[in-house]
C-alpha cells in the first residue's frame, strides 16, 4: 500500500474573464477515502480539480499536500512533482503505443516491466500486455486508463467525469472495481461528477458544489437525508414542495401542521418530501386514514397518471385541496386508473422544512 496523503485546497478563488468560477473554495481530501465532487455542469468542478492538480492556478488562496504549501501566490509546483494521478473522461490512450507501453508511458528509468504487469494483474488485464487499444472495448479501454494512472503509484488521484464515456451497463461494474483498486492501493481520491448517483456509489464524503461554491459537504447518507436546502435535496431525486407560511412557530398545511421552531412568523415556507416517503392509502367511503402524529393529515387526490419503471411505479396525483401534483413512487407494480382517489400522508421523519429559496434568493440578490 502507498502512502496516504492528505490535499488540502484552502480558500480558492479562480476568475475567468471578470466571472468568479471558483469562489473562496475550501476542501480537504482525506487520506485513502475518496471525496466527489458533485454538482451541475459548469458550477466549475473541473476547474477546481485542475487547480489541485496544478495544470491550472488559483487567483488566490493555497494548495497543500501533508501540509506543506505546493501552490500559493509565490510559489507553483508543476503537476509532474505532485505525486498527483490524473483521470479525465477522455483518457487518450497512445493508439500506437501496446497496452504496456501506454502503462509504462509515465514510469520513469529501467526496469518498468515488474512494476507494469503488476499493475496490469490488478485491473485484470494481465493478457492484454501486447495489444492495441483499438483492439480493446470501451471498458478495457479505461481500465488501462486506470493502470496507467496507478502506475507510478500516486499518493493522490483526480478524476474528473472518468466514467462518463461508458455504457450504462458496463458503468456500473468498472466504478466498483475501481474502486476496489483506489481503496486497497490507499489512494486519496477527487472524483468530479455530475451525477448523484456516481457520487453516492464511490464517496466517502460528497461535496455539493453549485456556483463555485461548496454548499454542502458529507457522507452520502448525510447528505441525501439531512439536505441543506431545496436544491441540495432535489439534487439527488425529484421532490414535492408544499408551500406555506409560518406563524407562532408552526406553519400550516393542508398535510397538517409542521412545526417551524426556528422561522419567523410570515416567513414563506416549503416542506420538500422525496416521492417514495410520500405515504399512499386507498379511499374508504370517501375517508382516509386516521390523523396521526408520525403521518400527519391525509389529503386526497385523484390519480392523474401512473407508470411503471422497473423497480418502482410512479404515480402522480392532482390533490383535491388545490389541483396540485404530487407523486409518489411506490416499490414494485402499482397501477391505479386515472381517477382514482388516493390519499397522501407525509411522514413527517421524512420531510424537510425550508424557509422559501425564492425569498432566500430575493434577499442575495437584494444584497448584492
Ligand atoms: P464543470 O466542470 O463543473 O462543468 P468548469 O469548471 O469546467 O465546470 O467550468 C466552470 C465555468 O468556467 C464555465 O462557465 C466555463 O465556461 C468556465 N471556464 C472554465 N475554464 C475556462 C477557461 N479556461 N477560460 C474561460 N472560461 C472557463
Ligand atoms: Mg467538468
Amino acid at each position: 500500500m502507498s502512502e496516504t496523503a492528505k490535499l488540502v485546497l484552502d480558500k480558492i478563488t479562480r476568475t475567468f474573464d471578470g466571472q468568479t468560477v471558483v469562489d473562496d473554495l475550501s476542501l480537504t481530501l482525506n487520506p485513502g477515502e475518496v471525496t466527489c465532487l458533485l454538482g451541475p455542469s459548469g458550477c466549475g468542478k473541473s476547474t477546481t480539480l485542475r487547480i489541485a492538480a496544478g495544470v491550472d492556478r488559483q487567483d488566490r488562496g493555497q494548495v497543500l499536500l501533508d501540509g506543506r504549501v505546493i501552490s500559493d501566490d509565490q510559489h507553483h509546483m508543476p503537476p509532474e512533482k505532485r505525486s498527483i494521478g490524473l483521470m479525465f473522461q477522455d483518457f487518450a490512450l497512445f493508439p500506437h503505443l501496446s497496452v504496456a507501453q501506454n502503462v509504462a508511458y509515465g514510469l520513469k528509468g529501467s526496469g518498468k516491466e515488474p512494476a507494469v504487469m503488476a499493475i496490469l494483474d490488478r485491473v485484470g488485464l494481465a493478457d492484454y500486455s501486447d495489444k492495441y487499444p483499438h483492439m480493446l472495448s470501451g471498458g478495457e479501454q479505461q481500465r488501462v486508463a486506470l493502470a496507467r494512472a496507478l502506475a507510478p503509484k500516486p499518493n493522490v488521484m483526480l478524476m474528473d467525469e472518468p466514467f462518463s464515456g461508458l455504457d450504462n451497463r458496463l458503468r456500473d461494474g468498472i466504478r466498483d472495481e475501481t474502486l476496489n483498486i483506489l481503496k486497497e492501493e490507499g489512494t486519496s481520491v477527487l472524483l468530479v461528477t455530475h451525477e448523484p448517483e456516481e457520487a453516492m456509489r464511490m464517496a466517502d464524503q460528497i461535496a455539493l458544489m453549485r456556483g463555485g461554491k461548496i454548499v454542502q459537504i458529507g457522507a452520502p447518507y448525510n447528505i441525501y437525508n439531512n439536505p441543506k436546502d431545496r436544491a441540495a435535496a432535489a439534487f439527488f431525486s425529484d421532490v414535492n414542495v408544499i408551500e406555506g407560511v409560518a406563524q407562532n412557530f408552526q406553519t400550516e398545511t393542508p398535510f397538517g401542521l409542521f412545526f417551524t421552531p426556528a422561522l419567523h412568523d410570515r416567513t414563506d415556507v416549503e416542506i420538500v418530501i422525496r416521492p417514495q416517503h410520500l405515504k399512499i392509502d386507498f379511499d374508504r367511503n370517501g375517508k382516509g386514514p386516521n390523523v396521526t402524529p408520525t403521518d400527519g393529515v391525509p389529503a386526497r387526490g385523484l390519480v392523474t397518471r401512473a407508470r411503471f419503471l422497473g423497480n418502482e411505479s410512479l404515480v402522480e396525483l392532482r390533490m383535491d385541496y388545490d389541483g396540485s401534483t404530487l407523486t409518489a413512487s411506490i416499490p414494485g407494480v402499482f397501477l391505479p386508473k386515472p381517477d382514482t382517489p388516493l390519499w397522501l400522508s407525509m411522514r413527517r421523519d421524512r420531510c424537510f422544512v425550508f424557509p422559501c429559496s425564492k425569498q432566500n434568493a430575493a434577499k442575495s440578490s437584494a444584497a448584492s
